[in-house]
């Protein structure tokens, strides 16, 4: 099934100047629906574009509730994303243990990172 996602977000980007052809934008998006989570750190990767206005995009989302904020904990010693998300900041806990390396992390809060949920 085709996503709206980009539908929603499109008419917002209109005078914006990302260093991005909205066509790629939609290329990117297109390939998500409701229920994935969509990583920043990957549309900067793959659309080639700056991290901040990768969020910048995906806040744009968000206001118009295509998206929802989410925080993963990612570990800085084996650098992967633990597979936890949170809410919000109040629910990671001080502790996580890292499924990959089995490291502690401890101030989890310290290593989250926003990702998005696709509504
Ligand atoms: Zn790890």
């Amino acid at each position: 099934m085709p996503s709206n996602i980009f539908a929603k977000v499109a008419p917002l980007l209109k005078g914006k100047n990302f260093k991005v052809n909205p066509a790629e934008i939609e290329k990117f998006l297109n390939r998500y629906s409701s229920g994935n989570w969509i990583y920043p750190s990957a549309m900067s990767r793959e659309l080639q574009l700056d991290i901040k206005s990768a969020y910048e995009i995906l806040e744009l989302g968000v206001s118009v509730k295509a998206f929802e904020q989410n925080l993963e904990v990612y570990c800085p010693h084996c650098h992967r994303f633990v597979g936890y998300r949170y809410k919000t900041i109040f629910d990671i806990p001080q502790e996580v243990n890292c499924v990959h390396c089995d490291t502690c992390i401890e101030s989890a809060l310290e290593h989250a990172v926003v990702i998005y949920k696709v509504l």
